[in-house]
């Protein structure tokens, strides 16, 4: 039985440092005064791959500054680690301790701060609900809290909860700082009564013990048709009860029927009235460009689009009309503008909604000050279902005698690709990797995770045979082929915006492997595919597998050193930032409609230029803004570069203001 001091030690919070209104030296003095401390139990962090699962006694301390563990014997202080509180990115309980914790102590929570996740194990409820509660009171201020967080443990080489593989993946779980999960919130401080934080929102869905989910209802945005007993298929429009959510990608749910099974949780969304998703007029994604291309296209009087504009959190509505003055068409774009408390929505000044569906619906019927009604709701393709994470639930392995071959699509370092059906229904890309070409055991490892990664501007990894030689990489259908060739194909017919559009369409996808610290390696015009005139990220990640040294020597003759920055071609040294720069040249093959990068020039002679400071010149496609983002992404420190999150601002920023 753990033995643990009293809580004698902790003060009132209101006593201590966390009302910050004490002079200097007092706040030195206060840093290191002791908030909480108690015996418990700590699991080891297992840092290195290889340092083995172990869980010891410790007596942790929390202090305004830090909280650190020490190994008691014999009276005998030793500290053994610390965390620095202002690091600290999450403080939660841990779900499911009860049977999967194999120490005395069963009341688990986390405290994940850098790259890290300590878990905790207190011997009561209101124990670990008292150290949470202190610690989120100490972290509230901090700049780094994540939006997201694993609800369960680390465990085998997987989150329990979601059984991503990635150590740094992101949460599976929305992040309510002030939210307790354990449903028992502490009487509020004196403290917290003077300056309330903001009230917590309402928890989206009512989980039980075990994490699962007690009856969030959704409406399916698309058809799915299940492919294995396991799953459950979907008919766009209709509702379903979620009844877990322990993987990201496939939900456990039920139909009006009562059957359960699993579905893509990327096909369908929240049925809340303010959730737009689930109507046809609302393509979230969409840009003015594309927005502007569809409803032309389209050319139906009153066609109209609902989308995110580029300031976050706001809408516009994109409208056309063949009236538009002088004979001809024109597009207006409405900002969807908001009052103040309580919050009401409308886009001609005397008519106010309570929801935008309601103000939609109403301007459907009246022009009321618009150019003309919203008579006809544009939808874009890719609205059409999106690609799933894999074909079932826990599928990565595919029979592939249920694969039928097609036409040759062309070929890569590794081997041929061909156009092929999975069961006779599903157009698939299937590249047979010749032999020698690919490290296998350790693709066939990364493959689980890299299927995963699903993101509507990425190419859906399906599964792998690998039960028989070749072994085959089975992948989405991209029916225009490689970004490279469709540049040079259509070269001259392309306008500024829609090149710019596609380099957005990269940017976002790039943008999801930074989010998930993934980081591709060979970005390049010629690693990109294109279908239907959107553009989608391939091949992520596969250099590492490729055994031709010729390509991963940073000397090699293949090496792709014009996309490389100085700190690759010289260290190796690959990172998110080392794809922005990549990502720089892929726009300017862009805007060249494909030309090579440093035409003329020899990889030895570009790096020697690249190291003394020069760069690509603008293209004459791209304007002074558009080449600014390029210049940006080549800044010679890859800390000064832009991440894609900010590229993907900047661009939608362009698209919006000048086109
Ligand atoms: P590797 O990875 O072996 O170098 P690539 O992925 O570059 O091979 O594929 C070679 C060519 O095959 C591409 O340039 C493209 O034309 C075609 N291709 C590859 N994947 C697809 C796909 N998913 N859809 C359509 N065409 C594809």
């Amino acid at each position: 039985m753990a033995s643990f001091l009293p809580w004698n030690r902790q003060k009132s919070l209101q006593d201590l440092i966390f009302n910050g209104r004490e002079s200097r030296g007092r706040e030195v003095e206060m840093n290191s005064e002791i908030i909480l401390e108690e015996r418990l139990i700590k699991r080891s962090q297992q840092k290195k791959r290889t340092s083995p699962l172990n869980y010891k006694e410790r007596v942790f301390v929390l202090t305004k500054s830090k909280l650190t563990y020490y190994e008691v014997r014999s009276e005998k202080k030793t500290k053994k680690g610390s965390v620095d509180i202002t690091k600290v990115k999450c403080v939660e309980i841990v779900k499911n301790g009860l049977d999967t914790v194999p120490c005395q102590n069963k009341y688990a929570f986390q405290v994940v701060y850098d790259n890290n996740t300590l878990y905790v194990f207190a011997p009561s409820v209101e124990s670990r609900s008292q150290w949470v509660k202190l610690l989120k009171e100490g972290i509230k201020n901090n700049n780094l809290i994540s939006a997201k967080y694993h609800t369960q443990f680390w465990a085998d080489g997987a989150y329990q909860c979601c059984r991503q593989t990635d150590k740094l993946a992101p949460g599976c779980e929305e992040y309510n700082l002030f939210g307790d999960i354990t449903r028992k919130p502490l009487p509020p401080t004196p403290d917290e009564i003077r300056s309330r934080p903001p009230p917590p929102s309402p928890p989206k869905e009512e989980l039980d013990e075990k994490g699962e989910n007690k009856g969030e209802i959704v409406i399916a945005m698309f058809d799915f048709h299940s492919t294995e007993s396991q799953d459950l298929s979907l008919v766009s429009g209709e509702e379903y009860v979620i009844l877990a959510k322990k993987d990201v990608h496939w939900w456990k749910a039920r139909d009006k029927y009562g059957n359960e099974g699993y579905i893509p949780s990327n096909y369908v969304t929240e049925k809340t009235l303010d959730n737009l998703d689930q109507y046809v007029w609302y393509s979230k994604t969409m840009n003015r460009s594309k927005a502007e291309q569809l409803l032309r296209n389209e050319d139906k009087e009153g066609g109209f689009i609902v989308r995110d504009s580029s300031q976050a959190g706001l809408y516009t509505v994109s409208l056309y009309t063949k009236y538009g003055g002088e004979g001809s068409s024109s597009i207006r774009h409405y900002h969807i503008k908001e009052t103040g408390f309580p919050k009401q929505y409308y886009l001609a000044e005397k008519h106010v909604f309570n929801t935008i569906p309601e103000m939609i619906e109403y301007h459907k019927h009246n022009a009321a000050g618009l150019v003309t009604r919203l008579r006809y709701p544009v939808c874009s393709k890719a609205k059409s279902a999106p690609t799933t994470a894999g074909f079932s639930y826990d599928k990565w392995e595919i029979n592939p005698s249920e694969l039928t071959f097609m036409k040759e699509l062309g070929s890569g370092v590794f081997g041929v690709v061909r156009l092929g059906k999975w069961r006779a229904q599903y157009k698939v890309a299937i590249k047979a990797i010749r032999e020698g070409a690919m490290s296998e055991e350790d693709f066939i490892e990364e493959a689980k995770i890299m299927m995963k990664l699903t993101h509507p501007k990425l190419v859906q990894l399906y599964g792998v045979c690998t039960q028989q030689r070749p072994i085959y990489i089975v992948t989405e259908f991209m029916e225009q082929g490689c970004l490279l060739n469709y540049l040079r194909q259509k070269s001259g017919s392309f306008s500024t915006d829609f090149l710019l559009s596609m380099c957005h369409d990269v940017c976002e996808g790039m943008k999801y492997l930074e989010a998930n610290s993934f980081i591709h390696r060979d970005l390049a015009a010629r690693n990109c595919l294109v279908n239907e005139g959107v553009v989608k990220v391939s091949d992520f990640g596969m250099t590492r597998y490729v055994l031709d040294n010729q390509y991963t020597s940073s000397c090699g003759a293949k090496f792709p050193v014009k996309w490389s920055p100085p700190e690759v071609f010289n260290y190796s040294k690959f990172s998110s930032k080392s794809d922005v720069w990549s990502f720089g040249v892929l726009m300017w093959e862009v805007f060249t409609e494909g030309k090579m990068p440093f035409e003329s020039y020899t990889n030895a002679e570009v790096v020697s230029m690249v190291t003394r400071g020069e760069r690509l010149y603008r293209p004459k496609q791209a304007t002074k803004r558009i080449y600014t983002v390029m210049m940006e992404c080549w800044h010679e420190r890859p800390e000064t570069r832009p991440t894609f999150c900010d590229l993907l601002l900047a661009i939608a920023q362009i698209l919006e203001e000048d086109f």
